[in-house]
């Protein structure tokens, strides 16, 4: 056992409307899984919506959010938004905010700082593309992106590390469990040698990627995967089995 609180985020990107998340409510609203942390991260529209009508067992995630608090912003949302609606979690620095969005490392550590100093716990997403594994520096990359990450954080407490190498993002091509635990082992060594030991032994690293009810329970058994990072899955009935995947 690693004393790491199993942890399970469900990502509903830009999906969903009142009716669809009324049934993937009522369905999450029958979790009984009180040694898991749940957080569910709804479009920001929805984000107030959903937090008024889940179980108190499953915490509620924006998707992003901004680098300041208030101001000239047009479309952003800032963490003082969203503490005041409820939401307390926020992931950043996702694959699609990277790519599809091109935020740099830089604004992902900036925003990464604003929000821990607005008092909300992250969920900083890294990983490889697959030119940059097939390159063979699959390490470096996520190595360079943990730097800023690391750089702007002071209370690891309130960190999730997600790892989610970007060519199994949405893409049905999942990482083998053996991939997926040498990267994360990696990736608490480099906590280790980085940050501290202790950080390195608490702080959770989930996985994601094409994670579902067929492959969760053998990627848990990872012993440094500490949960997932569930995109296509957590609209499905299905989010509810990889909920319970170390069980
Ligand atoms: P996927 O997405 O499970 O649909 O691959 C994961 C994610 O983007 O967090």
């Amino acid at each position: 056992m690693s004393g790491r609180r199993f942890f399970v985020g469900g990502n509903f990107k830009m999906n969903g409307n009142k009716s669809s998340l009324d049934d993937i409510i009522t369905n999450l609203n029958t979790v009984n899984s009180p040694e898991t942390d749940v957080v569910v991260a709804p479009s920001p529209l929805y984000l107030d919506y959903v937090t008024n009508k889940i179980t108190s067992q499953v915490k509620v995630a924006a998707q992003n959010c901004y680098k300041a608090a208030k101001g000239a912003y047009t479309g952003e949302v800032s963490p003082a938004m969203l503490s005041d609606v409820g939401v307390n979690w926020v992931i950043l620095g996702h694959s699609e905010r990277r790519h599809v969005f091109n935020e740099s490392n830089e604004l992902i550590g900036q925003k990464v700082k604003h929000a821990l100093e607005s008092g909300l716990s992250v969920i900083p997403c890294i990983g490889e593309k697959l030119d940059e594994r097939e390159a063979g520096v699959t390490e470096q990359v996520v190595f360079e992106q943990m730097t800023f990450i690391k750089d702007n954080v002071e209370d690891w407490s309130k960190v999730v590390i997600a790892y989610e190498p970007v060519w199994a993002i949405g893409t049905g091509k999942t990482a083998t469990p053996g991939q997926a635990q040498e990267v994360h082992e990696k990736l608490r060594k480099w906590l280790a040698d980085n940050v501290s030991d202790d950080v390195s032994k608490s702080t959770r690293i989930i996985y994601g990627g094409s994670v579902n009810a067929g492959n969760c329970k053998e990627l848990a058994k990872g012993k440094d995967i500490d949960g997932f990072l569930v995109g296509g899955a957590s609209l499905k009935p299905e989010f509810l089995d990889i909920i319970k995947a170390n069980a």
